[in-house]
């Protein structure tokens, strides 16, 4: 099988990956709509799915999915339109639907390309559903596979933890299909990875984010912690900057002028400033190689 390669273009690249839930939403997404339509008290749903997670040594998302489905029986189809519909319900974060628009315009002027990915444990099917969808290159997100009724049979894809890593080593190789192994493993020479690790803004709020946010930290890239503004609930945030997991944190709002976005904006300067230098130091290395 061939799968579609994306290589180093023109313009450095900068990658903004967001975790889903109280990273760009202020909820569990199951929680805006699917548990109450269930007829079950949100908390008791999450007790039930992990119960069932704990007694049978069962990953906690494939329980919450399970979970879902069982749930739903006899009361409605868990079809890819109910999802969806359900994920046009979900709330987001003040500044969420426009930011997309005003991120990149601002990487454009400074001839940075800003791409948007999804990096969750939630369902791909809801976040599929919501307004800011077609912003994403790509959605890595928990997913089911449908039957010919249309309704889950088996799950597709389960993400969480270290496995959401997986999807960092995509991107930076421009192997974006989740079954391309062979292109995730391959070595590409350093100046022709299409985006770098410290070309990476990961944005997360929570443990799950911590493999994630501790790779592109690593690798000179931007992790952001945020928290709920409401809350203002900060303590997650320090464990996480006290370990060095993030670099920043910043308050859930995506306003104009506001923490994240000024922020935001400055990593695509140092980018542009960066990245103009280090074509300076390919060209040279490359006239090396030519004539040593
Ligand atoms: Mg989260």
């Amino acid at each position: 099988m061939k799968y579609e390669r994306l290589e180093k273009g023109e313009k450095p690249v900068l990658a903004i990956c967001y975790d889903f839930d109280r990273t760009l939403s202020p909820g569990d997404m199951q929680a805006q709509g699917f548990i109450q339509s269930v007829g079950e008290d949100v908390n008791e749903f999450w007790r039930q799915s992990n119960e069932l997670a704990e007694k049978n040594d069962m990953d906690m998302n494939l329980a919450y999915m399970l979970t879902m489905v069982k749930k739903a029986r006899g009361k409605f189809y868990v079809t890819k339109k109910a999802l969806s519909e359900y994920g046009a319900k979900i709330k987001l974060y003040d500044g969420v639907e426009d930011w997309f628009g005003r991120i990149n315009s601002y990487g454009g002027e400074r001839g940075i390309a800003v791409e948007h990915y999804i990096i969750s444990s939630g369902l791909k099917e809801m976040i599929e559903g919501t307004a800011i969808a077609r912003h994403f290159k790509k959605i890595y997100a928990s997913s089911f596979l449908f039957d010919e009724y249309g309704t889950p049979e088996w799950p597709a894809q389960t993400i969480n933890y270290t496995n959401k890593t997986q999807f960092l080593f995509r991107i930076e190789k421009g192997c974006l299909n989740i079954n391309d192994h062979a292109g995730v493993n391959e070595y590409i020479p350093p100046e022709k990875i299409r985006v770098p690790l410290r070309n990476i803004v990961y944005l997360g709020d929570s443990d799950t984010d911590i493999p994630c946010m501790k790779l592109v930290n690593s690798y000179g890239g931007h992790s952001i912690g945020v928290y709920d503004g409401k809350s203002g609930d900060r303590q997650k945030v320090y464990r996480l900057l006290k370990h060095n997991r993030i670099r920043y944190f910043a308050a859930a709002d995506y306003t104009e002028g506001g923490e994240i976005d000024l922020l935001v904006k400055e990593i695509i300067d140092k980018t542009a400033a960066f990245e103009k230098l280090e074509a300076r130091h390919v060209e040279n290395l490359i006239e090396t190689r030519k004539n040593i």
